[in-house]
């Protein structure tokens, strides 16, 4: 486990506010900013590609209350390959909310 990757689920927590999660909440938080949230890999908005949600087991990850562990969340895009973490995505949120308020 690299000490990066808890560091940036700590910022994912501290996000939203909590330290559990639902993958479905998750989902929709994606969903809902499909518009502002990129592919990393190709630049895409969410909404201009194809993308799936998926997760495998790391002890740096967020915990997933389906899962009864913590998991390292990510979504792929169908169009250039690229795995995008969840908290790169919850990162460009931020930093447009954060741009919007100035
Ligand atoms: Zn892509």
């Amino acid at each position: 486990m690299r000490w990066s990757d808890c560091m940036n689920t700590k910022f994912v927590e501290e996000f939203f506010g909590k330290r559990e999660f639902s993958r479905d909440e998750i989902l929709k938080f994606l969903t809902e900013n499909n518009e502002k949230l990129k592919c990393v890999g190709c630049g895409r908005s969410l909404i201009d590609t194809i993308w799936y949600l998926d997760h495998y087991p790391h002890d740096g990850g967020i915990y997933l209350k389906e899962y009864g562990r913590r998991m390292w969340v990510y979504i792929h895009c169908e169009k250039c390959g690229y795995e995008t973490a969840l908290w790169k995505l919850v990162r460009q949120y931020e930093v447009l909310e954060t741009r919007k308020r100035m």
